[in-house]
């Protein structure tokens, strides 16, 4: 591969008749971390559905890596690499904590052992047995980012993980997250948190009614500014978990 994780060139797309994304560029350079931010109905779970191939684009292209993947499903992307972290957790609540890691294994890595999620979230070692639905919101967002620890991902797309979490539980999930980006995975970060997301990634897009409105180093982000005009709400500080 020579090129970025992820390219979306020319990209729009949206729901029946309603155009939501609006010939977005973006690129996430390979193994970079890259914050998606901008306020409510921006676009951004959208543009997450759009890069692993829940919702199709009426209009760009995508890649991962060389490859054309504007035509392919969800499955076929998580082949090529491409992992999807849903907001609202995505787990089946009735299943016990093990089913729901086993069926996290991609088929293709059935030698896959459970122990490189439960080292990142020992928490859950003692868990494998209970209903998924009875552990604590942070340790159901522990299971569905287990995912992202299972045959080694090189995307990881990752829609509002904090979301309604306690701080110190917050601080968990992002640790997994810079543990991610030590091994090179590139990640794609949705996030309430601004100011977390702004620590971890390299670079920043900011959207606003489905167009990209900014994009640039977080280093070199006029947090107090850009944000407050781009967001439409103050950001210098964090979003108390709802
Ligand atoms: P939030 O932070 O509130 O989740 P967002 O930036 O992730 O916002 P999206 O969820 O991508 O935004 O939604 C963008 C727009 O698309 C919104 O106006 C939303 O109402 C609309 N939308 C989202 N999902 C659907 C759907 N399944 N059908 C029709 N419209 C939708």
């Amino acid at each position: 591969m020579t090129g970025p994780q992820l390219r979306l060139e020319g990209v729009s797309a949206g729901y029946g008749r309603t155009t939501v994304l609006r010939d977005i560029d973006l690129e996430i350079p390979a193994a970079s971390v890259v914050a998606l931010l901008g306020s409510n109905g921006a676009g951004k779970t959208t543009l997450l559905r759009v890069a692993s191939g829940l919702t199709r684009p009426s209009a760009g292209r995508i890649l991962v890596g060389d490859r054309d993947v504007t035509r392919e499903a969800p499955n076929e992307r998580r082949r090529h690499g491409v992992c999807l972290i849903p907001e609202g957790r995505g787990i089946f609540r009735s299943l016990t904590v093990r089913e729901n890691l086993v069926l996290q294994i991609p088929p293709w890595e059935k030698d896959t052992s459970l122990d490189s999620a439960l080292d990142m979230f020992p928490a859950l070692k003692t868990r494998l047995g209970d209903i998924a639905g009875r552990l604590s919101g942070g340790q159901q967002q522990m299971v569905a980012l287990a995912r992202a620890f299972f045959g080694s991902p090189s995307l990881v797309l990752l829609d509002e993980v904090s979301m309604g979490l306690a701080p110190i539980v917050v601080d968990t999930i992002f640790e997994a997250l810079h543990v991610l980006a030590a091994r090179g995975t590139a990640l794609l970060i949705v996030e309430q948190y601004v100011n977390r997301a702004l620590d971890v990634a390299d670079h920043v897009y900011l959207i606003s009614r489905g167009s990209i409105t900014f994009q640039g180093s977080s280093a070199d982000l006029d947090q107090t500014e850009v944000m407050r005009h781009y967001l439409s709400h103050d950001l210098t500080s964090d979003r108390s978990p709802t």
